[in-house]
């Protein structure tokens, strides 16, 4: 059989970096679901009611409603052909189906909301076409909006302030691990790129971190930060602590 060459596709001018939303239009929302009448009516008057209770949101608009001032990242998890050869880092992850009629291409990206300010989500979405796979990864990253819990647990610092995370916490997906361990005020985000941009969108400021197994899957990579964040809520602390560490679950 005679190689079949791969097609460049056409790649829609998209803004990298942080996005924020503002089409949305409070007033002219319909929703559909239950939960969604309900917070329009005013009955919920924060999502940390939704969170808490393990309500589950099941429309988009509900996020919208409490976060008008959303922002969104486009998380690089593909590789398009570089120069000299190799890969470069891409925001979609593309992959082909061999059919009779020919290569089917279909497009995946991993899009990251939050408010920088204690809550975040994560979201992975696939279609034909690019633009239609980040709504639906947008999309996704709404629904599965988490509270993340910060504080400070650094020894070096020990300033009551939520700007990093009250306990060193381990994350995994796959081979990928990832120990997560608060910071004094000043260090940065010391972690992989990718994480990086989720643990800004989180609000934590400072973090150091250890990773092992096969750390260059960026897709599994990400699963475990989040991981690692969801588990900072799953930890019980003692009530003594909370002062000392400063904890802050979401806003209050
Ligand atoms: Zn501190």
């Amino acid at each position: 059989m005679a190689e079949e060459i791969i097609q460049p596709v056409v790649q829609e001018e998209i803004p990298i970096g942080i996005v924020k939303e503002t089409s949305f239009d409070k007033a002219g929302w319909q929703p559909k679901t239950k939960l969604g009448f309900a917070v329009k009516k005013g009955e919920l008057s924060s999502i940390d009611l939704i969170i808490d209770n393990g309500m589950k949101i099941l429309e988009a608009g509900i996020v919208d409603y409490f976060f008008p001032d959303l922002k969104i990242e486009v998380l690089s998890v593909g590789q398009s052909k570089g120069k000299f050869g190799g890969g470069k880092k891409s925001i979609w992850k593309q992959t082909q189906k061999k059919t009779a009629e020919g290569n089917k291409p279909h497009f995946s990206s991993m899009v990251a909301v939050g408010n920088g300010n204690g809550y975040v989500g994560l979201g992975y979405g696939t279609a034909k076409e690019t633009l239609p796979g980040r709504e639906k990864a947008t999309r996704d990253a709404k629904l599965n909006l988490i509270k993340v819990r910060r504080g400070c647990g650094s020894w070096e610092c020990k300033c009551g302030a939520p700007h990093s995370i009250p306990i060193a916490v381990y994350g995994r997906c796959g081979s990928c691990r990832i120990y997560l361990m608060p910071a004094p005020k000043g260090t940065g985000l010391c972690v992989e790129n990718e994480c990086k941009k989720v643990l800004a969108l989180a609000g934590i400021k400072d973090v150091y971190s250890k990773s092992f197994g096969q750390s260059r899957t960026r897709i599994n990579m990400i699963k475990a930060c989040l991981e690692g964040i969801r588990e900072l809520s799953r930890i019980k602390i003692k009530d003594e602590d909370y002062t000392k560490l400063g904890v802050l679950d979401g806003i209050r």
